[in-house]
């Protein structure tokens, strides 16, 4: 028992991670300000707003920064609810992203049963209401570090709307509101805690129109050309095309239009379709070949197809000498303190949903430097990353296994157990972030890698030209 008890002690003097003593100062600061930060979550989670409509969530998020001593600005890259906010001079430039924005459709309150506030409105499925507070609260310690001289250079938080549309980082990233940064990072709920080692899957948003002709269904259908017949041969065309592609891939649709009443031939239908795989250069060949079944369709159905790129992200850039930075830090924190209660809140929710009872996975994963292909699942931080050297972490917010994009991911993110995520999220960002202020070799080593990484990719955005569209009022 003694022996186990020194070994366990000496792992432990043995974790200790660099800057200690800023990294201590930052947890408490984070501690400190705990009440007001999951006050703001909770704001946030209530308004659930969805993407670019996040007018009431953002503001929250910039008026916190302002009060904390940051400078604010609003409305950036063309978008009311991006911003901006930063504090200090010089190098290094350190940026970390904060996300806001809800999910349609999932509203739900903070109990565990599936318990809907308002039928159809939206709900923080994705837990973005942690994601914000956690980042910027990271941010927050470290300018008060700034700010007692503690540490050198620039934090700079991004509040970066509308990650479940249409990728607002991207926008950002494009209309130079990120340059200059030397690392960026960010983080994600999750049902687990690690360093992200693992890439995310490429993505192009799509949306393919076809136009014929309307006539009399029984009277005159000679008369006709059905966009609806394009449509048809064409998912029939991408369903066969899944026989001949790379296990990796995925590709899913919606049909938005397809005719409106049995007796008019249709002469509008519309599709939307998502094409995904493990590397950008896979989606793209994806694409060219999901090009050759729109004409094709069209010519088959004596119709016209018009092919639409909404948008889309990269996969992935990893950077390992980041990833372990943050995977110390994790560790230093070591388990998340979880409650019985809050674990038989966890296992309430899982009885709910038919998976097994695990309830929460509180011990931080050991580093995976091997750790396999993307999982499905794609997000706009990639794009970052192949500009920035970005370092991303997930902490467990949620209870294992629970379907992501779902009211389970809502109701713990309005309670306890996100609220302890965020917070241990905060810490790990903060203590992180620390290790590139307080020593330059952090930086160039992580600038190093990327350097190697990303030679001789030429980066280009999905993103058409132009701010996004903002979502009308009355949809
Ligand atoms: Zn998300």
């Amino acid at each position: 028992m003694r022996t186990l008890l020194l070994l366990l002690l000496a792992a432990n003097a043995f974790a200790a991670p660099p800057h200690l003593a800023e990294k201590q100062a930052a947890a408490a600061d984070i501690d400190a300000n705990r009440a007001q930060l999951t006050a703001l979550s909770d704001e946030v989670w209530r308004y659930a707003e969805t993407a670019l409509k996040e007018t009431k969530s953002s503001k929250a998020l910039a008026d916190f920064a302002e009060s904390k001593g940051f400078r604010v600005t609003r409305g950036v890259a063309g978008m009311p609810t991006a911003f901006v906010a930063e504090y200090g001079s010089g190098r290094p430039v350190i940026g970390i992203m904060g996300e806001y924005d809800a999910l349609p459709g999932l509203s739900q309150k903070a109990e565990p049963m599936r318990a809907v506030i308002e039928a159809g409105a939206p709900g923080h499925g994705c837990g973005h209401n942690l994601f914000g507070v956690g980042s910027l609260a990271a941010a927050t310690a470290v300018k008060d570090l700034i700010a007692a001289g503690k540490l050198h250079g620039t934090v700079k938080f991004f509040g970066t709307p509308a990650e479940e549309a249409v990728g607002g980082k991207i926008y950002m990233l494009r209309e130079g509101v990120m340059n200059g940064v030397d690392v960026m990072l960010a983080w994600h709920p999750d049902d687990e805690t690690r360093a992200d080692t693992k890439s995310t899957q490429a993505i192009v948003d799509v949306t393919v129109e076809f136009f014929g002709r309307a006539a009399h269904a029984a009277f005159d259908p000679w008369d006709g050309r059905s966009a609806v017949d394009g449509l048809e041969i064409f998912t029939h065309a991408v369903n066969m095309m899944r026989e001949h592609v790379h296990p990796s891939s995925r590709m899913h649709y919606a049909i938005l239009r397809g005719g409106d009443v049995p007796n008019v031939v249709p002469e509008y239908g519309k599709v939307w379709i998502w094409l995904r795989d493990e590397k950008r250069e896979l989606v793209d060949d994806m694409l060219a070949r999901m090009r050759k079944a729109a004409t094709g369709s069209a010519m088959a159905a004596d119709v016209e197809a018009k092919v639409t790129i909404n948008g889309g992200d990269w996969n992935m850039l990893v950077n390992m000498t980041g990833e372990r930075l943050a995977q110390q830090n994790l560790d230093w924190l070591g388990t998340l303190p979880f409650t019985a209660e809050e674990q038989a809140f966890a296992k309430s929710i899982q009885r709910a949903n038919k998976i097994e009872e695990k309830g929460l996975n509180a011990a931080v994963k050991p580093f995976e430097a091997n750790p396999g292909p993307a999982d499905g699942g794609s997000t706009d931080v990639a794009d970052i990353s192949w500009n920035i050297p970005t370092i991303h972490l997930s902490v467990a917010t949620a209870p294992a296994g629970v379907p992501w994009h779902g009211w389970s991911v809502v109701a713990c993110g309005g309670m306890s157990i996100g609220h302890k995520g965020m917070i241990f999220a905060s810490k790990a960002l903060a203590a992180t972030m620390i290790d590139l202020f307080a020593d330059p070799n952090n930086v160039k080593a992580v600038r190093d890698e990327f350097a190697k990484t990303s030679a001789g990719v030429t980066y280009t955005a999905y993103i058409p030209p132009g701010p996004p569209a903002l979502p009308s009022a009355n949809p």
